[in-house]
């Protein structure tokens, strides 16, 4: 079987239709910070509105504990929403209780409702299989079809991911039809020379990455704070900076399976090392190998990959036609700690071929440095759903929907 796509639903006009978006957006006091993923859903939903059907967008919004929290409203929401649609969007202020089932009613063909916040609910993230399909029930009961467009959640198997495609004619929408297309590109025959830029806070998060690339890559870039675990399975010296000891076994299986197949595991030279954990803190660059070599000895702490490095990362980067980046190169959250992540960033935008940008805080790390969505071939809108595929990982949220790897 393969993916069922909208067409596999027939005509629409008239019918309600309920749509698994991830509306899932940084806040900070009640302002969105980056409306990506609200701009990535769009889409689906003209498509379906201007098919005619009535309809009904369900979605989550950060982690509250299964009950109702105006902290987690999806209001704010709904107002982006509707200017992006250029069309009002209906608000209940609960997910399946009265104020769902008036504005679900009140709706004509062409118009739209967004439902508050799915995890107001705690049947949606149940481990219990029986109460999340009773949630996906009542949700049901809103809709002719279900349309799963949520990527940001397929790897979740959660009542309204999961439960909700099996309870109604379901299939993907367009969002998820092009994030496939993109991370298939990477995994099927991606075009040489493919580069992998890993980073971020932890080996443990990209382990499952590294092992499933590993042999389709031709280089594999090392930033951000696990390189640190990489310098120690070299037998340098990190000072304080993030270190993984647990995993210095793994990472040398790493170093000398790429050996074997060849494929070069290119390690920074140099890294920028700070007195402290903060955007004030002292610093200085230091080689690879002299990061204890700072006044603050073996408190230092590597806080970003050097320029020495960054050039290099950008080169082996434009050369390639093929770049998959997932995880900042240093905490860019803090302007001195930055410049890594610009710079790979940038080497991005001039990649002759697919250059994709993978993550949460990769994809808020580039918005946040000024650059444009259009200027890379895809950022992804699920960092955790990325990832697994690329892993290798069987996905429920689509294979309900048909899909196969
Ligand atoms: P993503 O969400 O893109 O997958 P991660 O969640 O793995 O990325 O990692 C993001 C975090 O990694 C950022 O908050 C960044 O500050 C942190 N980070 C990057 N480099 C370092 C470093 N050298 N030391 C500590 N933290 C780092
Ligand atoms: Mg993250």
């Amino acid at each position: 079987m393969t993916l069922r796509t909208l067409d596999s639903l027939g005509p629409l006009a008239g019918k309600r239709v309920v749509v698994r978006c991830d509306l899932n957006v940084p806040l900070k006091d009640g302002q969105i910070t980056d409306d990506g993923r609200v701009r990535a859903s769009v889409p689906t939903l003209k498509e379906l509105l201007a098919q005619g059907a009535r309809v009904v967008v369900i979605s989550h919004l950060g982690r509250p504990e299964g009950s109702p929290d105006p902290k987690y409203s999806l209001a704010p929401v709904g107002q982006r929403l509707s200017e992006l649609l250029g069309q009002p969007v209906a608000f209940a202020s609960d997910t399946v209780g009265e104020s769902a089932k008036q504005t679900v009613g009140a709706l004509t063909d062409g118009e739209i409702a967004l439902l508050e916040n799915l995890r107001f609910n705690a049947q949606e993230t149940s481990k219990d299989a029986g109460e999340r399909a009773a949630f996906a029930g009542e949700i049901a009961a809103f809709g002719d079809a279900f349309v799963s467009d949520g990527f940001g959640v397929v790897h979740r198997k959660q009542a309204s991911v999961y439960e909700l495609a099996q309870a109604l004619p379901s299939a993907a929408g367009k969002l998820i039809v092009e994030e496939l297309g993109v991370l298939e590109r990477l995994t099927t025959d991606p075009e040489k020379p493919y580069s992998v830029v890993l980073g971020g806070s932890k080996v443990s998060d990209k382990l499952g990455v590294i092992d499933h690339l590993l042999p389709r890559v031709s280089s594999l870039l090392i930033g951000g704070g696990m390189l640190f675990t990489f310098l120690a399975a070299r037998g340098l010296p990190v000072g304080a900076s993030l270190l993984e000891s647990d995993q210095l076994d793994t990472v040398n299986g790493y170093l000398e399976r790429a050996a074997e197949l060849g494929v070069e595991i290119v390690l920074p030279t140099d890294v920028v090392v700070a007195s402290a954990f903060s955007a004030d803190a002292e610093h200085e660059v230091r080689p690879a190998d002299g990061i204890e070599d700072t006044p603050w000895g073996a408190k230092g702490l590597g806080l970003d990959i050097g320029p020495e490095t960054s050039a290099r990362f950008a080169e082996a980067i434009r050369e390639s036609h093929t770049v998959f980046w997932n995880g900042p190169m240093g905490v860019f959250e803090l302007a001195p700690f930055a410049a890594g992540t610009k710079a790979i960033a940038e080497a991005l935008t001039r990649v002759d071929g697919l250059s994709v940008v993978g993550g949460g805080d990769s994809a808020a790390a580039v918005r946040a440095l000024g650059f444009s969505d259009d200027q890379f071939g895809h950022i992804s809108t699920g960092g955790g759903a990325s990832l697994e595929f690329l892993e290798g990982k069987r996905l429920p949220g689509l294979e309900v929907l048909g899909w196969q790897a």
